[in-house]
């Protein structure tokens, strides 16, 4: 019988996001091929999902050490794949304000090469890892898809200017495409490490190490966090639903859910507590407000639903369980 395995190219697959789609999809029997520089992202993701999905389906995968700005790496990387989750970029609003050059080379011209290699193999479906930062200063809660303000960062800059190539390729060679606007994402294998580390994996980290966990304002900032297992179904939806309305569509990810900062800092602590973590009298410092920050944020997931069949399959109690379960475990190990 001949072999009936997807093949998928994931860029960004020794990441956070982009290894936990490449343990689902190794999982459920496909082939997955990896492209990434480790900028940020770690050959220890890539050995954890290799140890997760056992030595069998490993086999079918295989990765690249590649720039996404090279258009040799990515063609090599492309060879006799299906579908592309475009994840590779470099997160981040305050690394973009400090160095705004280096997230415009791998979020725009590493994003205009690989969709460009990507149409000229015959890609038919192009996903990508767009962003709620493209909201800006909008003040409309929630967010709709439509609905657009003034962009408050190089990094907000870098994903609204993949959505508009994207759109112009979709019309100029008639590529679909799929912009995936994630907000907050969190889970398993996020980097807890560094100068730009996200808010969750940062402060779970230092609660477990005894050290201050900061607060950027006053703590009632808010985010519509979202557990990795959406954003996993999101980009499988996306990838592989037979027809869209559109050639090129972008769709919020999250939950549809608003937690503040200092909610989110108790469910935390609160988890840790009950895994004999000791820092129940732990309690958050503030400073200031950072630049570039949004004040609040919440999506409207309605179109995701509605379209793609998206349900998210975790609320950010489950979410935070199941995260502060990974890093009690890998700080055991
Ligand atoms: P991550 O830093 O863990 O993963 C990004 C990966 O891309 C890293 O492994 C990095 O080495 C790789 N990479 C960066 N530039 C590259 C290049 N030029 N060539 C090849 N590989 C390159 O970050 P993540 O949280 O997994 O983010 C994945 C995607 O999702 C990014 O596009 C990011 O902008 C987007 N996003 C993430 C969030 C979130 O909350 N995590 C929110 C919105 C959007």
């Amino acid at each position: 019988m001949a072999d009936k395995r997807t093949r998928w190219l994931v860029t960004g697959a020794a990441g956070f996001i982009g290894s936990n789609l490449v343990e689902t999809l190794l999982k459920q029997g496909d082939e997955v091929v990896g492209l990434d520089n480790f900028s940020t992202g770690h050959q220890r993701n890539l050995d954890e999902v290799e140890r997760l999905v056992g030595a069998k389906l490993w086999q079918s995968f295989r990765f690249i050490e590649g720039d996404v700005c090279d258009p040799a790496a990515c063609r090599l990387a492309l060879e006799g794949v299906e579908k592309v989750l475009h994840q590779a970029a470099l997160g981040s609003v305050p690394r973009s304000i400090e160095r705004p050059v280096d997230s415009v080379a791998s979020n725009v011209a590493g994003f205009v090469t690989m969709l460009n290699e990507a149409r000229k193999s015959g890609i038919r479906r192009f996903v990508y890892a767009s962003s709620s930062s493209v909201y800006g200063d909008h003040p409309g809660l929630p967010k709709v898809e439509t609905q657009l303000g003034n962009l408050l960062s190089p990094y907000a800059a870098t994903k609204r200017a993949d959505e508009l190539f994207a759109q112009a390729f979709s019309v100029s060679y008639g590529i679909e495409c799929v912009g995936l606007r994630y907000f907050n994402v969190f889970g398993p294998r996020q980097d807890p490490n560094g100068a730009y580390a996200a808010v969750i994996p940062r402060w779970i980290k230092n609660l477990i190490d005894g050290d201050t966990v900061w607060v950027n304002g006053d703590g009632q900032t808010s985010r519509d966090f979202c557990f990795i297992a959406n954003t996993v179904q999101a980009n499988l939806l996306a990838a592989t639903a037979p027809n869209l309305p559109d050639k090129h569509m972008v769709f919020n990810v999250a939950v549809g859910q608003r937690t503040t900062l200092l909610e989110i800092f108790e469910l935390m602590k609160s988890a840790l507590v009950k895994r004999g973590v000791s820092c129940a009298d732990s309690a958050p410092q503030h400073r200031d407000f950072r630049a570039g920050d949004v004040r609040h944020s919440l999506a409207d997931i309605s179109q995701l639903t509605n379209i793609l069949g998206y349900r998210p399959t975790h609320n950010i109690t489950d979410g935070i369980a199941q995260t502060v379960d990974w890093h009690v475990g890998s700080n055991a190990r």
